[in-house]
Protein backbone atom coordinates (compact mmCIF):
# COMPACT_ATOMS: atom_id res chain seq x y z
CA UNK A 1 0.00 0.00 0.00
CA UNK A 2 2.71 2.78 1.19
CA UNK A 3 4.85 1.15 -2.63
CA UNK A 4 1.73 2.12 -4.47
CA UNK A 5 1.05 5.40 -2.38
CA UNK A 6 4.81 6.20 -2.87
CA UNK A 7 4.76 5.43 -6.96
CA UNK A 8 1.46 7.16 -7.52
CA UNK A 9 3.37 10.50 -6.16
CA UNK A 10 6.27 9.84 -7.74
CA UNK A 11 3.62 9.82 -10.80
CA UNK A 12 2.23 12.78 -10.49
CA UNK A 13 5.77 14.98 -9.42
CA UNK A 14 6.36 17.24 -12.25
CA UNK A 15 9.07 16.94 -14.22
CA UNK A 16 10.89 19.88 -15.11
CA UNK A 17 13.94 18.61 -16.84
CA UNK A 18 13.05 19.45 -20.37
CA UNK A 19 12.70 23.11 -18.94
CA UNK A 20 16.30 23.14 -18.53
CA UNK A 21 17.56 22.09 -22.10
CA UNK A 22 17.28 24.03 -25.00
CA UNK A 23 13.74 25.61 -25.91
CA UNK A 24 12.61 23.51 -28.68
CA UNK A 25 10.32 25.85 -30.00
CA UNK A 26 11.86 29.56 -31.52
CA UNK A 27 9.06 32.18 -31.23
CA UNK A 28 7.53 32.89 -34.76
CA UNK A 29 6.62 36.46 -36.47
CA UNK A 30 2.96 35.67 -35.23
CA UNK A 31 3.69 36.93 -31.81
CA UNK A 32 4.24 40.65 -32.86
CA UNK A 33 -0.53 40.33 -33.54
CA UNK A 34 -1.42 39.06 -30.37
CA UNK A 35 -4.88 37.38 -30.88
CA UNK A 36 -6.66 39.53 -28.37
CA UNK A 37 -5.51 42.65 -31.22
CA UNK A 38 -6.59 40.27 -33.89
CA UNK A 39 -10.07 40.52 -32.30
CA UNK A 40 -10.47 43.73 -31.18
CA UNK A 41 -8.97 45.68 -33.96
CA UNK A 42 -11.27 45.05 -37.42
CA UNK A 43 -13.55 47.93 -37.93
CA UNK A 44 -17.35 46.16 -36.97
CA UNK A 45 -20.38 46.94 -35.42
CA UNK A 46 -19.48 45.10 -32.68
CA UNK A 47 -16.18 46.36 -31.68
CA UNK A 48 -16.73 49.99 -31.98
CA UNK A 49 -19.57 49.05 -29.27
CA UNK A 50 -17.02 48.00 -27.44
CA UNK A 51 -14.77 50.82 -27.62
CA UNK A 52 -17.74 53.49 -27.16
CA UNK A 53 -18.98 51.57 -23.84
CA UNK A 54 -15.65 51.74 -22.75
CA UNK A 55 -14.94 55.39 -23.19
CA UNK A 56 -18.69 55.80 -21.72
CA UNK A 57 -17.60 53.76 -18.20
CA UNK A 58 -14.32 55.60 -18.37
CA UNK A 59 -15.84 59.12 -18.23
CA UNK A 60 -18.90 58.12 -15.67
CA UNK A 61 -15.62 56.36 -13.57
CA UNK A 62 -17.41 53.09 -13.38
CA UNK A 63 -14.77 51.06 -15.77
CA UNK A 64 -13.27 48.17 -14.04
CA UNK A 65 -9.77 46.84 -14.76
CA UNK A 66 -9.79 45.06 -18.02
CA UNK A 67 -8.86 41.73 -18.61
CA UNK A 68 -5.36 43.00 -20.69
CA UNK A 69 -4.42 45.25 -17.95
CA UNK A 70 -4.17 43.03 -14.91
CA UNK A 71 -2.63 40.13 -17.71
CA UNK A 72 -0.06 43.03 -17.40
CA UNK A 73 -0.10 42.91 -14.13
CA UNK A 74 0.53 38.91 -14.07
CA UNK A 75 3.37 39.34 -16.64
CA UNK A 76 5.11 42.14 -14.27
CA UNK A 77 4.70 40.05 -11.33
CA UNK A 78 6.48 36.98 -12.89
CA UNK A 79 9.14 39.05 -14.04
CA UNK A 80 9.84 40.65 -10.98
CA UNK A 81 10.38 37.00 -9.26
CA UNK A 82 12.55 36.08 -12.50
CA UNK A 83 14.44 38.89 -12.04
CA UNK A 84 15.01 38.19 -8.15
CA UNK A 85 15.86 34.67 -9.32
CA UNK A 86 18.63 35.40 -12.21
CA UNK A 87 20.48 37.95 -9.32
CA UNK A 88 20.33 34.95 -6.60
CA UNK A 89 21.06 32.63 -9.15
CA UNK A 90 18.21 30.52 -8.21
CA UNK A 91 16.90 28.98 -11.04
CA UNK A 92 18.04 26.88 -14.24
CA UNK A 93 15.23 26.72 -16.51
CA UNK A 94 15.78 27.89 -19.52
CA UNK A 95 12.69 28.66 -21.17
CA UNK A 96 8.67 28.07 -19.48
CA UNK A 97 5.22 27.88 -20.83
CA UNK A 98 1.94 27.93 -19.27
CA UNK A 99 2.94 24.14 -17.74
CA UNK A 100 6.04 25.26 -16.39
CA UNK A 101 4.36 28.79 -14.77
CA UNK A 102 1.06 27.94 -13.85
CA UNK A 103 0.60 24.44 -13.29
CA UNK A 104 0.48 23.92 -9.08
CA UNK A 105 2.95 21.11 -9.00
CA UNK A 106 5.60 23.00 -11.01
CA UNK A 107 8.87 24.27 -9.15
CA UNK A 108 8.67 27.40 -10.47
CA UNK A 109 4.64 27.56 -9.46
CA UNK A 110 5.95 26.84 -6.18
CA UNK A 111 8.80 29.41 -6.16
CA UNK A 112 6.52 32.67 -6.93
CA UNK A 113 4.58 33.74 -3.66
CA UNK A 114 1.34 33.85 -3.77
CA UNK A 115 1.19 31.65 -6.77
CA UNK A 116 0.50 33.18 -10.50
CA UNK A 117 -2.90 32.74 -12.35
CA UNK A 118 -3.98 33.65 -15.52
CA UNK A 119 -6.82 36.72 -15.56
CA UNK A 120 -8.73 34.49 -18.28
CA UNK A 121 -8.31 31.44 -19.96
CA UNK A 122 -7.41 32.72 -22.99
CA UNK A 123 -3.74 33.85 -21.47
CA UNK A 124 -1.58 31.83 -23.08
CA UNK A 125 2.20 32.13 -21.62
CA UNK A 126 5.50 32.01 -23.41
CA UNK A 127 9.53 33.10 -22.56
CA UNK A 128 11.55 34.37 -24.30
CA UNK A 129 15.86 34.64 -23.73
CA UNK A 130 17.18 32.64 -21.53
CA UNK A 131 15.49 33.00 -18.36
CA UNK A 132 17.75 31.83 -16.21
CA UNK A 133 20.23 34.44 -17.00
CA UNK A 134 18.10 37.43 -18.66
CA UNK A 135 14.79 36.27 -20.52
CA UNK A 136 11.17 36.74 -19.21
CA UNK A 137 7.59 35.67 -20.05
CA UNK A 138 4.86 37.48 -21.98
CA UNK A 139 1.20 36.33 -22.55
CA UNK A 140 0.82 35.60 -26.40
CA UNK A 141 -3.16 36.15 -26.20
CA UNK A 142 -2.58 39.66 -24.92
CA UNK A 143 1.31 40.37 -25.81
CA UNK A 144 3.62 42.15 -23.31
CA UNK A 145 3.10 44.91 -21.31
CA UNK A 146 4.02 47.96 -23.69
CA UNK A 147 6.08 49.06 -20.67
CA UNK A 148 7.92 45.71 -20.40
CA UNK A 149 11.57 45.11 -21.85
CA UNK A 150 10.41 43.12 -24.16
CA UNK A 151 8.08 44.90 -25.94
CA UNK A 152 10.75 47.85 -25.95
CA UNK A 153 12.51 45.98 -27.86
CA UNK A 154 10.46 44.56 -30.75
CA UNK A 155 8.36 47.92 -30.50
CA UNK A 156 8.57 48.81 -34.33
CA UNK A 157 7.29 44.96 -34.89
CA UNK A 158 4.59 45.20 -32.64
CA UNK A 159 3.35 48.64 -34.28
CA UNK A 160 4.49 47.18 -38.11
CA UNK A 161 2.09 43.83 -37.16
CA UNK A 162 -0.77 46.02 -36.45
CA UNK A 163 -3.54 47.92 -39.39
CA UNK A 164 -2.52 51.22 -39.53
CA UNK A 165 -6.44 51.71 -38.98
CA UNK A 166 -7.97 50.11 -36.36
CA UNK A 167 -11.94 50.40 -33.89
CA UNK A 168 -9.87 52.75 -31.74
CA UNK A 169 -9.19 54.62 -34.28
CA UNK A 170 -12.23 55.25 -36.05
CA UNK A 171 -13.79 55.63 -32.41
CA UNK A 172 -11.32 58.06 -31.29
CA UNK A 173 -12.36 59.95 -34.82
CA UNK A 174 -15.73 59.55 -34.23
CA UNK A 175 -15.67 61.23 -30.69
CA UNK A 176 -13.86 64.45 -31.61
CA UNK A 177 -14.92 64.75 -35.16
CA UNK A 178 -17.58 67.33 -34.00
CA UNK A 179 -15.33 69.53 -32.04
CA UNK A 180 -12.59 69.04 -35.19
CA UNK A 181 -15.80 70.74 -37.11
CA UNK A 182 -16.92 73.46 -34.58
CA UNK A 183 -13.02 75.06 -35.05
CA UNK A 184 -13.51 76.44 -38.59
CA UNK A 185 -16.75 77.23 -38.39
CA UNK A 186 -15.98 79.09 -35.08
CA UNK A 187 -13.11 80.62 -37.06
CA UNK A 188 -15.05 81.67 -39.91
CA UNK A 189 -17.77 83.48 -37.60
CA UNK A 190 -14.77 85.17 -35.56
CA UNK A 191 -13.84 86.68 -39.13
CA UNK A 192 -17.15 87.79 -39.62
CA UNK A 193 -17.64 89.47 -36.23
CA UNK A 194 -14.43 91.03 -36.34
CA UNK A 195 -14.98 92.26 -40.16
CA UNK A 196 -17.84 94.16 -39.02
CA UNK A 197 -16.69 95.57 -36.08
ZN1 LIG B 1 -3.04 37.24 -21.06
Amino acid sequence: MILLFSASSVMAEFNAEMYRQENPASLSPSIFYPDFFKKTDPITLSNLIREFKHRYEFFMGISSESRQKSCFKVQNRINQWLKKFQQAKKIDFKWADDELIFNEESPLFLMIRPGPFKSEDNCKFLSYGDIASDGGVFCRYHGPDPQSEFYQAHAHQFIEARPFFTAYDLTEILIFLPFILVLPVSWLIMKKFLAKG
